[in-house]
Formats: structure tokens, sequence, C-alpha cells
């Protein structure tokens, strides 16, 4: 982000699309699987157009050192981390002010949606290891990690979708890729609870008018609601109970709405995209 100019135009010409060919209001390619991981409690990868995000829980365990404990509540403790091979040129290893940053409003974000009251003296510990990244990688983080949290067994409010929309060449459109976010005027990361709408994360880089603002949050809106189906999926795959029926097997899903009426990854009908938006997803 910081309006620095691009190699080509970000918005074609005939108004309505992106130089990726999305429209404004189009998510890039998502998929999400639950429980990569053997030695983690819960686990998930993300795969967001051309981010690849790792996100592993442990706990709740006990709280060392001692003097973090909160008799109250468990805390809960996420590290986000960019490997030094994720972006063009080689980023130096170890936290940065903006991965301690990012790893502050994702645990401040977690805090409100797991029920910490539940496991008090405790540590919910998070870690999200970016693998590639092509902007947005703290929503790619946090929406993974929040399957990672449902993997664990962790209760929670609800699951916690991410993403940022922001302006391009005078356009507001929906979830930034790199050269969006690098040359674009603005940057608007969200993280909403599907159930409430309730927005437990807000950030803002650069300039928006009102009008503007709220046209990101209404895509950000949007968007959340479809990466929470997806969210959702992810963890029906890993959870859905296999029984024989006559020697066939059969897959049990505890899905809502009728199977035939539901897409290839099991989405309802309401929360689909157009097709040129599928993608991956
Ligand atoms: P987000 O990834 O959440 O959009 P930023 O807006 O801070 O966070 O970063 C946008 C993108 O810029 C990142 O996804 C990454 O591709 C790139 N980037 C961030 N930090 C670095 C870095 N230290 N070195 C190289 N590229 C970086």
């Amino acid at each position: 982000m910081g309006g620095t100019q691009s190699e080509h135009k970000l918005i074609n010409a005939d108004g309505r699309t992106r130089y990726d060919g999305r429209k404004f209001d189009e998510l890039r390619p998502l998929s999400i699987q639950a429980g990569v991981l053997k030695r983690a409690d819960g686990s998930a990868y993300v795969e967001w157009g051309s981010n690849k995000v790792l996100a592993a829980v442990y706990g709740p365990r006990e709280v060392h050192p001692r003097h973090m404990q909160n008799s109250a509540r468990a805390i809960v403790q996420a590290r986000y981390n960019m490997a030094a091979f994720s972006v063009g040129e080689r980023k130096r290893p170890g936290p940065d002010r903006r991965s301690v940053e990012i790893s502050k409003i994702i645990s401040e974000a977690f805090t409100s949606v797991v029920f910490v009251e539940q496991f008090p003296r405790t540590t919910v510990d998070v870690y999200m290891e970016v693998l590639q990244a092509d902007a947005g990688t703290r929503c790619a983080g946090l929406t993974a990690a929040s399957v990672a949290l449902a993997d664990a067994g962790i209760p929670m409010r609800d699951l916690l979708p991410s993403v940022a929309s922001g302006k391009v060449e005078g356009v507001v459109v929906c979830d930034l890729n790199k050269d969006e976010d690098t040359c674009g005027e603005a940057d608007v990361p969200c993280a909403i609870l599907p159930r409430t709408g309730e927005f437990l994360l807000l950030q803002m880089d650069g300039h928006l008018t009102y009008d503007e603002l709220m046209q990101a949050m209404e895509y950000n809106r949007r968007a959340c609601k479809i990466i929470n189906e997806v969210q959702k999926e992810a963890l029906r795959k890993k959870y859905s109970i296999i029984t024989l029926e006559n020697n066939v097997m059969k897959e049990e899903k505890p899905a809502e709405g009728r199977p035939e009426d539901r897409d290839q990854i099991g989405r309802p009908p309401e929360s689909r995209l157009e097709p040129a938006q599928q993608g991956g997803a």
C-alpha cells in the first residue's frame, strides 16, 4: 500500500474488472484444509490466491512463566511469522515490528472469540507461518488459525473469517493482491464474527472517503460470509462420518439444506460466488 506506480493498469479499460480478471467485489480462489499436522492439537492450511499459510494450535495448557497466568481466564498468544522465502526478496528471519503488531491484533481478536473464562491460568498458543505471501496474509493467517482452533476443539463463539478490501486507482475493490496492495491507495483488513456481524479486527492504511470506507466494509462483510462457508466446509470434510450402507461408503454430512442444492465444495446456494468468482474455492 502507498500509491507506488504499478507497471500496468490495475483497473481494466472496461471499468468493471481488475488486471487479474476479477470483478471489483470478487475474492481470489480460496481453499482450506483442516487437521494437516499430526503433532499439533489443531491445524489448518490455507491457499488464498498466491498466499500459502499454515496455522497450528496448542492448548489450553498451563502458562509458564507463572506470573503471566490469569486466574480468571485463559490467555491467547498468537504468533504470526513470515518465512524468509515467502516474499520476492529474502526476508530477514525473526520477529520485526510488523509481525509483532500482527501477532498482537490477532491475539486480541481471538481473545474475544474463545471462551477464555472456561480455562483459567492456561494459554492457548496459535502459530501462523506464512510460507508464501501475496498481500492479505494477516487475514489468511486469521482465517487459517480460526479453523485450527476449531480443529483443536477449543470452545469458541464462532469461526472468525477475515479479508482486506481497499482502494485501487480510485475504485474500491475486495481482497487486494500484492500489486493492488503495494500500488493502491488504501487497505482495510477486517475480521467479522459471522453470527453477530461484530468486527473483531478493523484496520485502515491509506485514505478513504466515508462512502468508500462503507463500500469497503460492505465488500468485507459479504466476503467474510463466503470465507466462513469455506471454513465450515474444511471442518465438515475432516469430521464428516463415513458409514457403510449395503457395503457402499456413504458420507454423512451435518450440512444444512438439501445435498443436491450444494455446489462441489458443499456451499449452500445463497453463499455461492458467480461462476467467474469460484476459482479454486
Ligand atoms: P498483509 O500481508 O496482511 O497484507 P501488509 O499490508 O503489511 O500485510 O503486507 C502486504 C504484503 O507485502 C505482504 O503480504 C507481503 O507480500 C509483502 N511484504 C510484507 N512485509 C514484507 C517484507 N518484510 N519483505 C518483503 N515483502 C513484504
